[in-house]
C-alpha cells in the first residue's frame, strides 16, 4: 500500500484524557480512533492487525476442530432469564435497549445462551456429538472501569468458542487440547515466552477455570509463577492454592499480568436449563456438557503493544504485523531517479507477495523516519541517492535496531 492512499497521519500527542501506553501509541500512529473512554474505531492500520490476529485465531479454531458461525449481537431476553443471567443483580455490566414495542433486548457479552438454544434444534443423538462452534464478533461489555486503552472497551471484538460433548472425559479431553491452541495462538502472535497458563476462581462446574496471562506492567491481574513448570495461580485464588498446582513447588515470582484469554468447564448448567440434550447409545437422554473458551482479540493487540513498544514507538511481531517491510525513498536532487528506483523494489517486493507500506509522500527524511518508528513495522527499507550510489539497499531491523546494507537479493533472501 502507498502510504499517500491512507487518510491517517501521525500525531505527536494522544488525546489529553489517554492513559494507557497502548492506546496512545495505537493513536499516535493511526491504528484507531477514541471515540469516547472505552470504545475505539479501528483505523485501515488497525484493521490490518486485527486482520492478522484474527487469521491466527482462524487457523488454530479450526486445527482444533472448530466451525465458525456469527451470532447476533441483539440478545433475546426470554432466553437469558431461563439461565438466570437477564438480571442486572446477576450480571452488572449489561448493555440494555428496547425495541419500538417497548420490548428488552440485550446486547451480547458473551453467547451460552443463544448458541445453546440454537444446538438444541440440531441435536438428539449421542451421534451428533462432540461439536465445536467458535465465532469472531463483537461483544459488549459496560465495564466500570475503562482506563487501559483496548485491553478493556466496552465495546470488542472477542473469538468465543463453544465445546459440546457427551461425557465429562470426553470434554477434558478436548479442554486439554484447547490449552495446546491457546498456547499456540500466542506462541504465534509474539507473546508466548511473556504468557502463563494460570489457574484462576472457577467454572461454573470445575474447580478451576484456565486463564492466559501476560506480563505486563499495564495489566489489571496479578499473578504467582512456577519458572519450572512456566504455569502461574491467579491472586485471587491464591489463599487456597500456597504452591504450585502442577510441581507442589514454591510460586517463587509475583506480576502484573493482563488476561488474554480465558477458558472455562461449563458442566451441565446451561444445557440443563435450555433444553439441550442427547439420547445415549443406551437410550437414555442426557444433558450436553459445555465449555466456553475466550480470546480477545483487541486486547491481545493491545498486549503486543504494551510488551514490545519501545521509546520511539511500536514494534510488531512479524506474525501481526500490518505490513512486513516499510519502503522509504528519501527524494533529493536527482529525485526522479530514487522514485523510480523506489517504486520498481515496491513492484517487485509486492509480486512476491510480501506486504509493503510504501512512504512515497513527500516529508523530509526525519519524518518519514520518525513516522516508521512509531508505526512499527518489522523491516525498513530505505532508497536514496547514496544506497543507489553504493548499488545497495539500507535495511534496518525495527526490533534491534541492526542497520545493515544489502542488495535486493540479499533483502528477498532475509524476507523469505
Ligand atoms: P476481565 O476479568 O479482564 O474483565 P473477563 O474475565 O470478564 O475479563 P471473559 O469473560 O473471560 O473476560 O472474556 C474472555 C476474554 O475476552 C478475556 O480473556 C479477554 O481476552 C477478553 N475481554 C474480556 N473483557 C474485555 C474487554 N472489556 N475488552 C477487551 N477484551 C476483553
Ligand atoms: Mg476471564
Amino acid at each position: 500500500m502507498k502510504q499517500s492512499a491512507l487518510f491517517t497521519k501521525t500525531r505527536k500527542e494522544a488525546p489529553t484524557d489517554e492513559v494507557a501506553e497502548n492506546a496512545k501509541l495505537l493513536i499516535r500512529a493511526g491504528y484507531i480512533h477514541k471515540e469516547m473512554a472505552g470504545v475505539y474505531s479501528f483505523l485501515p492500520l488497525g484493521v490490518r492487525v486485527m486482520n492478522n490476529i484474527a487469521k491466527i485465531i482462524r487457523e488454530e479454531m479450526n486445527a482444533l476442530g472448530g466451525v465458525e458461525l456469527h451470532l447476533t449481537a441483539l440478545q433475546d431476553r426470554e432466553v437469558w432469564e431461563k439461565s438466570g443471567r437477564w438480571s442486572d443483580e446477576v450480571v452488572d455490566n449489561w448493555f440494555k435497549t428496547k425495541l419500538k414495542s417497548g420490548t428488552e433486548v440485550g446486547l451480547g457479552f458473551t453467547q451460552e445462551e443463544p448458541l445453546t438454544r440454537i444446538l438444541s434444534e440440531y441435536i438428539n443423538s449421542y451421534k451428533d456429538l462432540p461439536k465445536y462452534v467458535y465465532q469472531i464478533q463483537t461483544k459488549f461489555r459496560n465495564e466500570a472501569r475503562a482506563k487501559s486503552g483496548i485491553l478493556r472497551g466496552r465495546e470488542f471484538l472477542m473469538k468465543d468458542l463453544y465445546s459440546f460433548s457427551r461425557t465429562d472425559k470426553e470434554h477434558e479431553d478436548f479442554y486439554e487440547r484447547s490449552k495446546t491452541a491457546y498456547t499456540n495462538v500466542f506462541t504465534r502472535a509474539g507473546i508466548g515466552e511473556k504468557t502463563y497458563l494460570t489457574y484462576a476462581s472457577g467454572g461454573t462446574f470445575s474447580k478451576y477455570s484456565h486463564e492466559f496471562q501476560t506480563l505486563t506492567s499495564a495489566g489489571e491481574d496479578i499473578i504467582h509463577i512456577c519458572d519450572v513448570c512456566h504455569v502461574a495461580v491467579n491472586e485471587e485464588i491464591s489463599k487456597d492454592v500456597s504452591s504450585c498446582p502442577v510441581c507442589s513447588g514454591a510460586l517463587s515470582r509475583t506480576e502484573k499480568a493482563v488476561e488474554v484469554g480465558n477458558i472455562f468447564s461449563l458442566g451441565t448448567k446451561y444445557a440443563s436449563v435450555l433444553g439441550l440434550s442427547y439420547t445415549g447409545e443406551d437410550g437414555e437422554k442426557k444433558p450436553v456438557v459445555m465449555g466456553s473458551y475466550g480470546i480477545g482479540l483487541g486486547r491481545l493487540m493491545g498486549t503486543i503493544v504494551e510488551v514490545f513498544a519501545d521509546e520511539k514507538g511500536i514494534v510488531w511481531p512479524e506474525s501481526v504485523a500490518p505490513f512486513r517491510v516499510h519502503l522509504i525513498s528519501i527524494v533529493g536532487a536527482n529525485g526522479e531517479v530514487v522514485k523510480k528506483e523506489a517504486d520498481a523494489l515496491y513492484e517487485t517486493l509486492t509480486q512476491k507477495g510480501i506486504e509493503v507500506l510504501y512512504d512515497d509522500r513527500d516529508l523530509r527524511p526525519g519524518e518519514k523516519f520518525a513516522d516508521s518508528d512509531l508505526i512499527g513495522v518489522p523491516t525498513r527499507v530505505v532508497i536514496s541517492e547514496k544506497t543507489i550510489a553504493q548499488g545497495k539497499l539500507e535495511v534496518k531491523d525495527r526490533k534491534t535496531g541492526t542497520v545493515s546494507m544489502l542488495s535486493q537479493s540479499e533483502l528477498f533472501q532475509d524476507l523469505q
